[in-house]
């Protein structure tokens, strides 16, 4: 509208400026300030054995609620904020947050096995990753094996200091999985040379895995890549027990997805899962 205003002589913004384009600066300029008004929190997905129940970890997700926008989807806000450059803001504090939780946890009882971080490229090409990682477990005094942190196929693909930082966080001890893996271009032969520790099923892949036949022949294929490969897998978005039957049956033992839990506030996670007689037997 702003556009076609614009053209009858007067205008309010740049001319290629809609509606669209205003509320997204205003969305960075208060994404900004986010982090200092303490409008970013956690929240935390269960990941488990199927078979058991039992949790083996759980993923932090980014989450942002704002008084004049509302809550605001990581979906919409990441890429923004990958785009200014505020991820590595965001993406330090998500990372010593997390990594905190796992202390509190602790002491209150619940032994998360495992705390998933998602990594952008943006925070990966910097070249800084690794030593950050180093300090914040240094700080939170966690061991580096409950750290796993995800990125993607791209982000391996795309950063020239991806190699490295891999080789870097494998002797740190710090796991590692290729988060909606399928969806990318990684070539199986630079895979192999990667210490990598956990392959990811997308959610598009699993989300017809009874109805589609390429859909559960791509997750066939992932599964037995991973078992090929010595590495864990675990799929994505599972919602029906339909999903995880089939999954179980082709040999995918772990899972995360709305029927195991959705994502959740420390203190939620540590209601549903501290009073679980089946965290005493995680290995
Ligand atoms: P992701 O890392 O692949 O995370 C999984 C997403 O799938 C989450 O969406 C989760 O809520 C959603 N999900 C989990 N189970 C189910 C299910 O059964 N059904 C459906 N429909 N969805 C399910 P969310 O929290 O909206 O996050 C979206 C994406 O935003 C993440 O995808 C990740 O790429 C990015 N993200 C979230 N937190 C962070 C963060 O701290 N740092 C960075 N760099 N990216 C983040
Ligand atoms: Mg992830
Ligand atoms: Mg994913
Ligand atoms: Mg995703």
């Amino acid at each position: 509208q702003a556009k076609s205003r614009g053209r009858n002589g007067y205008q309010f913004y740049a001319p290629d400026m809609d509606g669209e384009g205003v509320l997204r600066l205003r969305m960075e300029a208060l994404l900004r300030r986010a982090i200092e008004r303490g409008e970013i929190f956690l929240h935390y997905q269960p990941q488990v054995d199927i078979e058991s129940g039992r949790l083996i970890g759980v993923e932090a997700l980014v989450r942002w609620t704002n008084p004049e926008l509302g809550s605001v989807s990581p979906v919409r806000f990441i890429p923004m904020a990958e785009e200014t450059g505020f991820i590595n803001q965001i993406g330090e504090w998500v990372l010593l947050e997390a990594c905190r939780q796992m202390g509190r946890w602790d002491e209150a009882g619940l032994v998360v096995p495992k705390m998933a971080v998602n990594l952008s490229v943006r925070q990966v090409e910097r070249g800084a990753m690794a030593p950050q990682v180093a300090r914040v477990l240094a700080e939170t005094s966690l061991a580096p094996h409950r750290l796993q942190l995800e990125v993607t196929e791209s982000v391996i693909m795309n950063t020239g200091d991806a190699l490295a930082f891999v080789h870097e966080l494998h002797a740190m001890g710090v796991g590692l999985a290729i988060d909606d893996f399928g969806t990318g271009y990684s070539s199986l032969a630079y895979l192999k040379q990667l210490p990598v520790d956990v392959l990811k099923i997308d959610r598009s892949f699993i989300k017809d895995i009874a109805l589609d036949s390429d859909d559960e022949a791509i997750a066939i294929a992932i599964i037995q890549l991973g078992k090929s490969m010595h590495l864990s897998v675990i799929a994505e978005g599972v919602e029906t027990e339909e999903q995880a039957a089939f999954l179980l049956r082709h040999g995918c033992t772990r899972a995360q997805g709305y029927l195991y839990g959705r994502p959740v506030a420390p203190g939620e996670l540590l209601q549903e899962w501290g009073q679980d007689e089946r965290r005493n037997t995680v290995a």
